[in-house]
């Protein structure tokens, strides 16, 4: 039996429809294509720069490297085994980084180099060992450790923000990719011959070539999702979000009430909470409006900490915030209550220290439960605004709840 009957046990017949050196031209186009649409990308639109141009490099890195019979049958025995094992390892680095850059993690890359570092050793250490086998094993092994590192990374990127379904998806080309390469070095292992099989210039199977094709093609369209999920949430935050503060912007808050009134009926209660920063004009007046700012963000920043991920806080206008409290208890506003207190105690309890000044900050609220059919929330916020009025008048810096319910918890 030839060597090449004994390494690829698969059915002539079927696959003989499928011309090899045709698949790989196509996927050196898909390459050319991706590589040139990544640059695009990063040029001319400015998304995802630096992410796109590690892409691009990989994409064009791929053509130069991948399986291409004995198109390297000149070449001395070492840059063949070479070309292909380092390509291949530098592919998978750039990858990797692209893919960090794509979900914004910030970790310094130092595990992706000393992983990188590690896999060009063992491929050194196989080519000085001057056997076709090692210089194989130690490349397949790489990969299949960087493409584990690829799940490991996209796992943690993305699936606080996606369905399960999708981060599957996403994950799927990389953890492919890690299991083929995994079974790749065993085949590299346990098949006597293959190593010198693949060395002699032999076209990849056309299972195999196909495989190759469709692992690059669905990793590259993974990471095209991935850029578009980024894209989408950016917009997403640049529409929802007040830009001072990244507190919800009003239309937003409205549309999480409405929502949120729309579940009153199926028994989801939540109160609202009105609040307003006490003798705001005065930082502006005494410390400019730089000071004013600071205020703002610092007050978000403290009562985000204080609420949970379920609650939504959003700025109204100026100094003007409402907080939406989900309630456990429909009907039970000394929960909502006790949160309103919290966030008012942490602002005052921390001042802000403005160039050499210590501006003490403090704000009321005015806590209310909303009314079933007011389908916009309207009620609800009516009779919370006149708590927090309520609150003002009564001196400020305190919690104020609809007096129908549990009357006036003061500071
Ligand atoms: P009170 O305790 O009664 O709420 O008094 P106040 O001074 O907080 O309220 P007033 O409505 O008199 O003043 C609100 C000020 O907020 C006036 C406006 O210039 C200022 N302001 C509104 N938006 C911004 C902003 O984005 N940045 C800054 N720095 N100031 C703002
Ligand atoms: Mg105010
Ligand atoms: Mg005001």
């Amino acid at each position: 039996m030839a060597l090449s009957e004994k390494i690829c046990p698969y059915p002539a017949h079927r696959m003989d429809f499928i011309d090899v050196p045709t698949v790989l031209k196509v996927s050196a186009l898909f390459n050319a294509m991706a590589a040139l649409a990544w640059l695009l990308l990063a040029q001319l639109f400015r998304i995802a720069p630096r992410a796109g141009q590690l892409m691009a490099a990989g994409h064009l890195l791929r053509i130069a490297t991948q399986d291409c019979g004995d198109c390297m049958a000149g070449w001395p025995a070492l840059l063949r085994q070479a070309v292909p094992e380092f390509g291949q390892l530098a592919c998978m680095l750039l990858l990797l980084l692209a893919l960090r850059r794509m979900l914004r993690n910030r970790r310094h890359p130092r595990d992706i180099a000393w992983l990188g570092g590690l896999g060009a050793l063992a491929i050194t250490a196989g080519l000085a060992s001057g056997s076709g086998l090692a210089p194989q094993l130690a490349g397949t092994a790489s990969v299949a450790l960087l493409a584990a590192l690829a799940v490991r990374e996209v796992l943690r990127g993305v699936s606080r923000h996606l369905t399960p379904v999708v981060t599957a998806l996403t994950t799927l080309p990389f953890a492919t990719l890690a299991v083929v390469s995994l079974a790749h070095a065993a085949e590299l292992l346990l098949v006597p011959g293959w190593g010198d099989h693949v060395l002699s210039g032999a076209l990849p199977s056309p299972a195999r070539a196909v495989l190759g094709f469709v692992i690059t093609a669905s990793i590259t369209l993974s990471l095209i999702a991935l850029m578009i999920w980024r894209l989408v949430t950016r917009i997403q935050h640049l529409t929802h979000r007040d830009s001072l503060t990244g507190a919800l912007n009003r239309r937003a808050f409205e549309q999480a009430l409405a929502e949120a009134q729309a579940q009153l009926r199926r028994g989801h209660g939540f109160a609202v909470a009105m609040i307003d920063i006490d003798h705001f004009k005065r930082i502006n007046d005494e410390h400019g409006h730089l000071a004013g700012d600071a205020a703002l963000q610092r007050c978000v920043r403290i009562w985000q900490a204080g609420l949970r991920e379920v609650d939504r806080l959003g700025r109204l206008g100026g100094e003007e915030f409402c907080a939406l409290l989900p309630l456990d208890n429909p009907a039970n506003l000394a929960d909502a209550a006790a949160v309103a207190e919290r966030l008012r105690a942490s602002l005052a309890a921390e001042p802000l220290h403005w160039k050499g000044a210590e501006l003490r900050l403090s704000a009321s609220f005015g806590v209310a439960l909303p009314v079933l059919g007011d389908a916009a929330g309207d009620v609800g916020l009516a009779r919370a605004d006149a708590e927090l009025y309520r609150a003002k008048g009564e001196g400020r810096n305190r919690v104020c709840v609809a007096p129908d319910l549990s009357g006036a918890v003061a500071a």
